[in-house]
């Protein structure tokens, strides 16, 4: 049974009713299928709109689920989001940006998911709707496993929220693939930086993606780099016993041991960036 209901209410009626599988963007949804045929009960979510786009709000600017990688890029945000920004136009090409949503990254939680380590050094969190009422976590702890996550069958991821405390931070985004553009990440790195009125770093979040189950935030790196000068050379303070808690795969993209070298590079590097001269 396929249904596409048009309100956020009807749709989670819907799945608390008769369950079924989400269907948003369907970029990730239909490639899983392989040669299989579609699952029995499908719940296409395309058509809520008030679950799409972006709004400023007083605490925290969010990102309704549905809103698309390539919304992200055209809208305007404060600098923090340069990151999440710079991912968005590292996923896929443009007609899987048009079409692949916020949402469906995070809830398909791929350890390879670029949208992932962004928003995680944005200290997102995650809220998730059901028939029974809404329910909000930390993006870093909803995502639990290759794959896993929280959300319940009959949950609707609707917002992702960001905290506006570091609006005017800097931030980057680094990924390494195989080839430049249209691959999936061997390893991918996304810093947060804010230097304080002496001009050393007052936060800082590194987060690395595609080198352990989880994306992960570095915590040990992080405190490291607090207080220390916020200029050129920030990012040589990295160092492999910072990158421990990663536990890298071999597969056919890269080794475990170039992907803990790959991570090490692109952390130093995403620092640097984010307090480089520009
Ligand atoms: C050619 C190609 C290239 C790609 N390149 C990249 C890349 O470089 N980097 C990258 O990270 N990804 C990439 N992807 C994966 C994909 O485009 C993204 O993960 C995208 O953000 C998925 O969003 P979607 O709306 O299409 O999700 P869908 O395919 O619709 O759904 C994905 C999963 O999430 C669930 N879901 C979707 N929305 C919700 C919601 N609101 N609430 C609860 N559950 C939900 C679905 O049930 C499904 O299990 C690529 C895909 C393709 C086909």
């Amino acid at each position: 049974m396929y249904s596409r209901p048009r309100t956020l209410d009807e749709a989670v009626h819907v799945l608390s009713r008769q369950g079924g599988q989400i269907l948003s963007g369907g970029t990730d949804f239909f490639p899983a299928l392989g040669d299989r045929p579609a699952p029995d009960r499908v719940v296409d979510i395309s058509g809520l709109t008030e679950i799409k786009g972006i709004s400023v709000e007083t605490n925290c600017i969010r990102l309704g689920g549905l809103t698309t990688w390539s919304e992200v890029v055209a809208a305007p945000l404060p600098r923090c989001f340069d990151a999440l920004k710079s991912a968005a136009r590292e996923i896929g090409g443009i007609q899987i940006q048009n079409r692949g949503t916020i949402a469906g990254n995070l809830c398909n939680a791929s350890p390879a998911a670029d949208g992932v380590p962004p928003l995680l050094a944005l200290d997102a969190e995650v809220e998730l709707v059901s028939a029974a009422g809404r329910r909000r976590m930390p993006l870093a702890d909803f995502i639990v496993g290759n794959r896993q996550t929280l959300r319940r069958p009959d949950e609707i991821l609707a917002s992702v929220m960001v905290p506006r405390g570091l609006d005017d931070a800097r931030s980057a985004f680094l990924k390494l693939g195989a080839r430049r553009y249209l691959v999936i990440s061997i390893a991918m790195v996304a810093a947060v930086v804010k230097a304080d009125n002496a001009g050393r770093v007052g936060q800082v979040r590194v987060a690395v993606g595609s080198c352990s189950v989880t994306a992960q935030r570095l915590t040990a790196l992080e405190r490291a780099l607090a207080g220390a000068p916020a200029r050129a050379g920030l990012g040589a303070l990295a160092s492999a016993e910072h990158l421990a808690q990663l536990s890298p795969i071999d597969d056919v993209r890269a080794t475990a041991i170039y992907r803990s070298h790959a991570a090490l590079t692109l952390v130093g590097r995403a620092i640097e960036t984010c307090v480089g001269s520009s």
